[in-house]
C-alpha cells in the first residue's frame, strides 16, 4: 500500500489589506518531495501524524509538498497556481513511480484564493483531475474552516482538529493515517454528511478549554463512540471572511450509513444552536483592562489584544493597547509582538543598551491605531529564531526575523518592554519571550496579540486572562465590518431568528 501526502494551508481574511503571495508561503514552514518526511518527522503537525501512522500501520508514503503561510489577505492567483501546480507535480511524480492507493492532505478549510472563494475545492479539483474520482482522499482541516458541500463531495472524508488552541493536529493526522488502510482495503466506506448552522461565532468563544465548546466537544465524543461512526468534526469557522460558507459546520462521517450521519449531525447542530448566544464574545474596554492588570496583587495578568491577532490575518502592528499601557503608567509590562521592520532596523542601528526613538507600529492599515512616537532603550537584539517547546507546534522552528526588545518609557515612570519583530507571529509559546531574555512568570502584565492560541502556553502561567476590546481586523464586533456575500439570516446579525437543523 502506497499513499501520497502533502498539503497547502492558509486561513484568509477577506478584510485584510495585504494579499498573501508566494513569498509569504516561503517564510513559513514548507518542504518539497523527500524533504517533507525529514522536515516533519517528530513534529506535532498533521504531516507528522501521517508519517507516524504509516510507520505503525506499515505502509509506504509518497511525499508531494507542503506549504503554509501566516493568515492574511486572500491568496493571490499566482501563489494559488504555483503551489497547487507543485502539489499536482508531486502527485504525478508519485504516480510515475508506481501505483497509488490513496492521498492524505493537510489543508485548512478557510483558504480564500483570488481564483476561488473556496480555495480548498480549487486544490481538490486539481488533485481529482490526476487521481480520478475513486481513489480515497482524506483531508485534515483546521476547525476554523468555512466548509462547502463541494469540498466535502471532493473527498472521501474530512477530519478537523478537535482542539482550539490547536493542540491536536498531530493526533488527527495520526487518526487519518490509521483510517486510510481500513478504507483502501475495503473494510470501511466513509459517508460524510455536512450540516451548516447559521451562526457566525466569535473566535474568542471557540476555545475548547471552556464553555460552550467544552460541552460541544464532549457531545461530539459521545456521538463518535456510537457504533458505525468514523469521525465527528465541528468547525465553528473563521468569521472574517466575506464568503458564502462563512458559518458553523458539522461533519459526521459514518461507515456507509448516511442516514445515521445526518441524524447525528442534526443532533449536534441543534445543540450548538441552543447555545448560540454563548458563542458571542463580550471583551473588556481597553483602559479598564489595563487598570485592572496594574492593580492586581499578583501577576502575570495576560491581556489579549484580540483585535490585532496575526493568526487571524491582522498586521500585528496595532498600538492601541500599547498606547494605553504607556499612558496609564504600567510597569514591569511586556507587549508581544509589534511587527514593524522599520523600527527593528532603527534598534539595530542604535545597538544594544543604547537609547532609541521610534515612530512605532500601525503602519500597515488604519484599523489598529496610529504610530506612536516613543523613546526608550534597546535591551536585546536577536535573529528571532526559536523552537516551540509547548503543546502547540512542538518542535517546529519559528522565524520572526531580526527582532528587538525595546524598553519604552511610559507615564509616571512606567516601563513597558516591546518585542518588535520583522515578520508577523502570533505568540503561542513561552519561547517567544524566553528566547528574547524575558521570563514571563516574573512580569506583572503580558500583552499578547492573539485571540485564543496564546492560552495554550499562557494559561498555566497567567494569574488571570483578560480579553481586551481592541478594535481591528480580528475584533469580534462584526457589525463594524461590511459583509456582502454571507448568507442571511445568520446569528448574531439577525438576533431574533429561529432555526432548526
Ligand atoms: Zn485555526
Amino acid at each position: 500500500m502506497r499513499i501520497a501526502i502533502g498539503g497547502i494551508s492558509h486561513e484568509s481574511s477577506t478584510f485584510a489589506t495585504v494579499p498573501t503571495g508566494l513569498d509569504d508561503f516561503k517564510l513559513r514552514s514548507g518542504a518539497v518531495g523527500p524533504e517533507l518526511i525529514q522536515r516533519f518527522s517528530g513534529t506535532k503537525t498533521p504531516i507528522g501524524g501521517f508519517i507516524d501512522a504509516a510507520r505503525v500501520a506499515n505502509y509506504e508514503l509518497a511525499p508531494m509538498m507542503f506549504a503554509s503561510a501566516t493568515p492574511g489577505g486572500p491568496v493571490t492567483a499566482e501563489a494559488t497556481e504555483v503551489l497547487t501546480g507543485q502539489l499536482v507535480d508531486g502527485l504525478k511524480a508519485a504516480l510515475a513511480d508506481g501505483p497509488l492507493d490513496g492521498v492524505m492532505l493537510a489543508l485548512h478549510g478557510a483558504m480564500v484564493s483570488d481564483l476561488d472563494d473556496d480555495g480548498e475545492s480549487y486544490i481538490l479539483r486539481k488533485v481529482r483531475e490526476v487521481v480520478g474520482p475513486d481513489v480515497p482522499v482524506i483531508v485534515e482541516l483546521d476547525l476554523h474552516g468555512n466548509i462547502t458541500q463541494e469540498m466535502v463531495d471532493l473527498v472521501s472524508m474530512p477530519v478537523a482538529y478537535d482542539e482550539y488552541p490547536h493542540n491536536d493536529p498531530y493526533e488527527r493526522g495520526y487518526e487519518i493515517g490509521l483510517l486510510m488502510p481500513r478504507i483502501v482495503r475495503g473494510g470501511v466506506k466513509p459517508t460524510p454528511v455536512l450540516v451548516k448552522i447559521p451562526l457566525i461565532s466569535s473566535l474568542q468563544r471557540q476555545h475548547s478549554y471552556a464553555e460552550p465548546m467544552l460541552s460541544v466537544k464532549h457531545l461530539a465524543r459521545d456521538i463518535e463512540n456510537e457504533r458505525g461512526v468514523l469521525n465527528v468534526s465541528y468547525l465553528p469557522g473563521f468569521a472574517w471572511a466575506d464568503i458564502v460558507p462563512n458559518n458553523f459546520s458539522i461533519i459526521v462521517t459514518t461507515d456507509d450509513e448516511p442516514a445515521q450521519a445526518r441524524r447525528l449531525a442534526t443532533q449536534l447542530a441543534d445543540y450548538i444552536w441552543s447555545r448560540r448566544d454563548e458563542f458571542i464574545a463580550r471583551p473588556v474596554p481597553v483602559d479598564e483592562a489595563v487598570r485592572h492588570a496594574m492593580e492586581a496583587s499578583e501577576g502575570p495578568i495576560v491581556l489579549a489584544d484580540i483585535g490585532d491577532n496575526p493568526g487571524g490575518g491582522a498586521p500585528a502592528d496595532g498600538t492601541i493597547l500599547l498606547e494605553a499601557l504607556l499612558r496609564l503608567g504600567a510597569t514591569n509590562a511586556v507587549a508581544v509582538p509589534i511587527n514593524d521592520p522599520e523600527s527593528v532596523e532603527r534598534a539595530f542601528a542604535a545597538g544594544t543598551g543604547n537609547a532609541v526613538s521610534l515612530h512605532l507600529g500601525a503602519k500597515v492599515d488604519t484599523f489598529h491605531g496610529t504610530p506612536l512616537d516613543v523613546s526608550g532603550r534597546v535591551v536585546l537584539l536577536s535573529d528571532g529564531l526559536f523552537v516551540h517547546r509547548g503543546l502547540m507546534s512542538t518542535g517546529v522552528e519559528m522565524n520572526m526575523g531580526p527582532t528587538a526588545v525595546i524598553e519604552l518609557d511610559g507615564a509616571n515612570g512606567g516601563k513597558v518592554q516591546v518585542v518588535v519583530t520583522t515578520h508577523r507571529y502570533q505568540p503561542t509559546d513561552l519561547e517567544v519571550l524566553r528566547s528574547q531574555g524575558i521570563e514571563p512568570t516574573s512580569r506583572q502584565i503580558i500583552a499578547v496579540k492573539s485571540s485564543v492560541h496564546f492560552r495554550s502556553a499562557f494559561t498555566p502561567v497567567a494569574k488571570e486572562i483578560i480579553e481586551v476590546d481592541t478594535p481591528g481586523l480580528t475584533s469580534p464586533r462584526l457589525d463594524r465590518l461590511e459583509f456582502h456575500k454571507i448568507v442571511h439570516p445568520v446569528y448574531p446579525f439577525e438576533r431574533d431568528m429561529e432555526w432548526k437543523a
